[in-house]
């Protein structure tokens, strides 16, 4: 065993009380760390602990809570290696993605947040002898819970907007990714951070993550996950009336029309299809072609999937490492089955990838296509979360957005064409809360991020994090007549 994970709990590092589970790598299917379920007292104790510290930190100046949060995006920085070594190790993915994609956008994070939460000011406006102002206050202490796919990137996409707005914080990381997570709140005990501004409970969602989302003393719940998951935390705190926000699962479209710039339309159709083994939330795993160009495009992009290489994360050729754990490989087989089942031709990949030595016993999947499936069937409908990709050809621009539409999802969407006025015109249509257009995974941290259906509820993202972190007061004052 290298490594037994403990809990951030008031600015010490604790031992799980609950059930002991062990942290396998995917690539190989070793074990290299366990850690114990923080149970309901932990829980309890580290939103104590977050409680105390609220009206210190709430009351420190934007700025001085701006500096925490660069020095922590610093001392990320400074070992970018090591978090990018842990995070690929953790889940699977490719080491040049953790150290391209997850760590430098964990760091941008923390340093976007410190200085939005800086600039996010109260408004004011007066007239007719009124000064109407509208303060924009702190919650207090709020939970955040990340999954495993982009572990510490969703991670401080949460709790820098909640920190920078004056909140304390409760985080609870997937259980399957805890290392970056656990090196984070190190990493804030080394620069002296106060205790218990940040508290990270490690352990499996129905165990800490039941205890943290039913607990009477958390002011806002912050989610990222699956909908499932999603829908019974709004469930248990339906009579709670705290705010929620939930990110959740999506089933997202690729349209390529016949007059897109056909090399980037299948560029950007593959690597939304399989980056990070198809393990985004914004992955676009429906990929739905013009007619007039559907046999031409099938084979660049079948051409294309075969081509990528599926192997050991640390080697910097790979293009897919593993997905992250057995269940989750036996979940993404199970549906390529279902896809069999249901007439589908798969056109590549289709079986887990053997890779020679110490990856042997990884769960490695080739990157799949798969057509000849209609919208409706369940290989269309639920998401997968692997690389598994569609192809479905439309006749013309109705009925691309009625397939794209066709969806309980509404996450993203991209759109390939070189006609503006098309490019416009199906964004506004799309049920999605972001459409890209000729790009995709193209993100501006001040932009709002979210979605729609069962997507999710609510928004985050520059002023939207800022604004869901705090409660908006209205106060009005009166110089004239007092009507
Ligand atoms: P999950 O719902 O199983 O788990 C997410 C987190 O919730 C984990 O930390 C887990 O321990 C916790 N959890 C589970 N049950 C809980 C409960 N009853 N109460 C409180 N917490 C609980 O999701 P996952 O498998 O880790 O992640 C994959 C899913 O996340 C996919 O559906 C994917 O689309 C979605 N996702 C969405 C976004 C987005 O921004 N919309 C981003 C990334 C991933």
């Amino acid at each position: 065993m290298e490594l037994h994970i403990g809990h951030l709990i008031g600015g010490d590092i604790v031992p799980g009380r609950g059930q002991v589970l062990p942290v396998h790598e995917p690539a190989t299917g070793r074990v290299i760390a366990e850690l114990g379920d923080a149970d309901a007292e932990q829980v309890s104790a580290a939103i104590g602990a977050a409680r105390d510290a609220f009206p210190a930190w709430s009351a420190l100046a934007p700025e001085q809570r701006g500096r925490h949060l660069r020095q922590l995006a610093d001392a990320i920085e400074a070992r970018l290696e090591d978090f990018a070594r842990a995070e690929s190790r953790d889940s699977g993915k490719p080491l040049h993605l953790a150290k391209s994609l997850d760590i430098p956008r964990a760091v941008a994070n923390l340093r976007f947040f410190a200085s939005a939460g800086e600039q996010f000011a109260s408004e004011s406006h007066h007239d007719h002898g009124r000064l109407n102002y509208t303060l924009r206050q702190p919650l207090g202490a709020v939970a955040a819970i990340s999954p495993w796919n982009l572990p510490l990137y969703l991670l401080t996409w949460k709790i820098a907007p909640a920190l920078a707005a004056g909140n304390t914080v409760v985080a609870k990381p997937s259980e399957v990714t805890p290392l970056t997570a656990f090196m984070l709140g190190e990493l804030t005990r080394a620069l002296g951070w106060p205790p218990g501004v940040l508290n990270i409970l490690q352990g499996r969602g129905a165990v800490t993550g039941q205890a943290l989302v039913t607990h009477g003393g958390i002011k806002a719940i912050s989610f990222t996950g699956s909908t499932r998951t999603g829908a019974a935390i709004a469930a248990a705190n339906a009579e709670r009336f705290r705010k929620l926000s939930l990110e959740l699962g999506g089933k997202n479209p690729t349209l390529v029309f016949e007059d897109a710039d056909f090399d980037a339309a299948i560029d950007g159709a593959v690597r939304a299809a399989f980056t990070n083994q198809g393990q985004i939330c914004l992955c676009g795993s429906r990929i739905l072609v013009q007619s007039s160009i559907y046999t031409r495009f099938r084979e660049a992009f079948v051409e294309r999937a075969r081509a990528l290489r599926v192997g050991d994360p640390e080697n910097a050729d790979v293009d897919l490492g593993a997905v992250v754990s057995r269940e989750h490989f036996g979940k993404i087989t199970a549906c390529i089955e279902t896809a069999r089942q249901e007439g589908g031709a798969i056109l590549c990949g289709g079986e887990p990838v053997h890779v020679e030595g110490r990856c042997a016993d990884g769960w490695f999947i080739a990157p799949t296509v798969i057509e000849g499936l209609p919208s409706g069937c369940r290989t269309n409908q639920d998401e997968i979360f692997g690389p598994v990709a569609t192809l479905l050809p439309f006749d013309d621009e109705a009925q691309a957005v009625a397939i794209a539409n066709d969806s309980r999802y509404g996450l993203a969407a991209s759109v390939w064409t070189r006609d503006i006025s098309r490019g416009h015109r199906v964004a506004s249509v799309l049920e999605a809360g972001i459409v890209w257009i000729n790009t995709w995974l193209n993100r501006d941290l001040r932009t709002p991020f979210g979605g729609v259906k069962e997507s999710g509820l609510g928004r985050e993202g520059g002023l939207e994090a800022l604004r869901f972190f705090t409660e908006a007061k209205n106060v009005c004052l009166s110089w004239g007549a007092s009507t």
